[in-house]
């Protein structure tokens, strides 16, 4: 008689004007997209509100509920009711809620009337409920300012939406909304951090990892992939770009000044990144750059690395300490992976006394002499990539 369904409240996207139905169509696909695994899965739009439906008694609404919730571009989400809208479907669709809910002795009606032609309104429909389930539940009371449990009504243009509980969505926009990235993904903590950073913000994101065999061991690269893919979980499928950077690293420790080889190395990766982006329509770089983290990072440093790129560069952590970011990876379940010992090509030829403050000009003056490495003449570098794809890397 009451249908089980998932409520979903979309988050900033409500706000936007004339274009809002691009946004909401958008994050229909992306929800559609998540619960793609566990079955087809009816999804309605209900006056801003996104509704899943169970098409079949033994869908599994939980397990939907959990893989929804990590979508972005959501504000609120949880099981409700669906039933009739007259008001005495109404009353037993909450008392059969409400004797549902577990260790309560106080609770509280909120009603909120989205289909304004409803009669009663909602001042009047709170106290007729609330009466309703005293009169049937033993040993309960109302306390409107301090309730062990609320009773939510939503009178809604398609039925009445009734639920007790709705969980925090990650907040953002969907996934894609704001064009195409690349992440440069180090295997460390910070890059799958800024990943996330940006997805949350929109972005469509691909991935850049940077390796030199036999510097670098294969189960650095595992690490990598597995990141990659716990990192789908909220960021949709992907390609990860694997590119072997040995001989170029090789090169800057024999022909530039230690002291400068972090940055130098850092500025063509961010080269090599920018024609990879280039090929794949990709219209920004993501970094897990924080400011003042470590010397390559200054704001001398940075205007130095920045100045190769054609494209901006997203650094979403600039201004986070360790600690913040720590906490966002352990959130998203990436720390435990980006703590494992496995070295990075960052790791290997690090100076013992980098540059601090870096000038553009003696940069340009020491990579004159990398001259056959640089991507625009040599153009070979990127035979050394290859790609992996999500679906590779989930079972
Ligand atoms: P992370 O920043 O991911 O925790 P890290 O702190 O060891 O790793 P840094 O030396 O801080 O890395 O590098 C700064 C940024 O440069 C990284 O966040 C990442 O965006 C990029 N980067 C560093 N190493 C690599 C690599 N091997 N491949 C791709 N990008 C890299
Ligand atoms: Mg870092």
């Amino acid at each position: 008689m009451f249908e089980d369904v998932i409520l979903i409240k979309p988050g900033e996207i409500v706000l936007k004007g004339l274009n809002k139905g691009k946004f909401v169509a958008l994050l229909c696909k992306n929800i559609k997209e998540k619960l793609k695994s566990l079955g087809e899965f009816p999804l309605l739009e209900s006056d801003s509100t996104f509704v899943v439906r169970a098409n079949q008694k033994h869908s599994d609404l939980d397990g939907a509920l959990e893989l929804v919730k990590n979508v972005f571009g959501i504000s609120k989400l949880g099981k409700a009711k669906l039933c009739n809208k007259d008001l005495d479907t109404i009353k037993s669709c909450c008392l059969q809620l409400i004797k549902e809910s577990k260790s309560f002795n106080s609770f509280k009606v909120e009603a909120k009337r989205i289909d304004k032609k409803f009669v009663p309104c909602s001042a009047e429909l709170c106290p007729q409920i609330g009466e309703f389930i005293l009169q049937n539940v033993k040993g309960v009371r109302v306390d409107v300012h301090n309730p062990d449990l609320t009773l939510k009504v939503e009178i809604r243009r398609d039925g009445a939406y009734i639920y007790v509980s709705e969980i925090r969505g990650l907040g953002g926009m969907p996934v894609g909304c704001c064009g195409r990235g690349n992440v440069l993904i180090s295997g460390g903590i910070d890059s799958p951090v800024a990943a996330y950073m940006l997805a949350k913000r929109g972005l469509n994101l691909s991935y850049t990892h940077f390796e030199s065999p036999p510097y670098t061991s294969e189960l650095a690269r595992k690490k990598v992939v597995e990141l990659f893919r716990k990192l789908t979980k909220y960021c949709g499928q992907a390609v990860l770009h694997t590119v072997e950077f040995t001989y170029i690293q090789e090169r800057i420790k024999k022909l530039c000044p230690e002291k400068l080889f972090t940055i130098i190395m850092r500025r063509f990766m961010l080269r090599i990144a920018t024609q990879i982006a280039f090929e794949n329509d990709e219209g920004a770089l993501i970094t897990g750059e924080s400011l003042g983290q470590v010397a390559s990072q200054t704001l001398e440093a940075i205007t130095c690395t920045g100045e190769v790129c054609t494209l901006p560069v997203f650094r979403p952590l600039i201004g986070m300490d360790k600690s913040e970011i720590i906490e966002i990876a352990r959130k998203i379940g990436t720390f435990e992976t980006s703590i494992l010992p496995y070295e990075d090509c960052c790791t290997i030829f690090v100076p013992n006394f980098p540059k601090t403050n870096p000038q553009i000009r003696e940069i340009k003056e020491a990579e004159a002499s990398l001259h056959g490495v640089l991507l625009d003449e040599s153009g070979s570098i990127l035979e050394n990539t290859y790609s992996i794809k999500t679906e590779e890397v989930i079972e």
